[in-house]
């Protein structure tokens, strides 16, 4: 169980960036492309009605975990001379307008480079203990670290390079375009967890199994299998669940954005 300080963060919080990773910056070719939603790491039916208001207990963990977040990746950008601009965390339930079109929480949660907005139906949560058999509030916290790693990459202008070669390229390559993108973005979580494993009584035994649980549960391997019964590896979008969990863990042991550089790994 991750415990946070009390916050008075404002909710949300808003922001508009541009950085640019150099490490990153020759990962794929430019190309145009229209901007797209990302649908995200869930992608199970979740129950329609509202919940977590910025005032409920819902609201306040979403926004202390967002806040740690934001203590993470300030100082990352600060280290490279750059500004974090912090994205906004939109909570809602059943339908919600994006930039990125309509969003819905069938889709899970959902990162939209356009408008820069994290979009968050919380009976995801409870998607995650009952459906994916990954409970606790840590599994939780990786799910929105997991965003948080998108709008990262959108600010690194990774993710606008990404959608850009999967406009010019095949289904199937495209595919495999995100899932570097996503496994980046489990990566780019294990850095946070990293920062707040290093503070004193946040975290408690059990907290780090919990987000590999979910790692592991959301891969495409293993969601494939609960809902088909059969895996196509070409239709991956995210990363089988040990791919998920491995660059998960290697972001957590090292700390480092260097080694969160799924696009130049030959093996994943
Ligand atoms: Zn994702």
């Amino acid at each position: 169980m991750i415990r946070l300080p009390n916050l008075r963060t404002t909710f949300p919080t808003a922001a508009v960036a541009c950085l640019i990773w150099l490490a990153m910056l020759a990962l794929v070719q430019a190309q145009q492309r229209e901007p797209r939603t990302e649908p995200d790491a869930s992608r199970g039916p979740a129950s329609a009605h509202r919940r977590g208001t910025p005032t409920d207990e819902m609201g306040t963990f979403v926004s202390k975990i967002l806040w740690s977040t934001e203590q993470v990746w300030e100082a990352k950008f600060r280290e490279a001379g750059k500004r974090y601009e912090k994205p906004i965390l939109v909570l809602y339930g059943g339908l919600t307008p994006s930039a990125c079109g309509m969003g819905a929480a069938v889709m899970g949660p959902f990162y939209c480079p356009t408008d820069r907005k994290i979009y968050l139906d919380t009976s995801f949560f409870d998607e995650l203990t009952r459906r994916y058999r990954a409970p606790g509030n840590f599994a939780q916290a990786y799910v929105i670290a997991h965003e948080v790693g998108h709008h990262v990459q959108a600010l690194l202008g990774i993710e606008k390079r990404v959608s850009d070669a999967q406009s010019n390229t095949t289904e199937r390559d495209a595919n495999q375009l995100n899932v570097r993108l996503e496994l980046q973005a489990d990566c780019l979580a294990g850095i946070w967890a990293s920062w707040l494993r290093q503070l004193p009584g946040v975290m408690e035994p059990g907290d780090i199994e919990a987000a590999l649980r979910a790692t592991q549960a959301l891969g495409d391997d293993i969601i494939q299998k609960q809902t088909t019964g059969t895996v196509v590896l070409d239709s991956f979008t995210h990363g089988s669940g040990d791919q998920r969990a491995r660059w998960f863990k290697r972001g957590l042991d090292t700390g480092r954005l260097q080694q969160c550089d799924t696009f130049g790994a030959p093996e994943l």
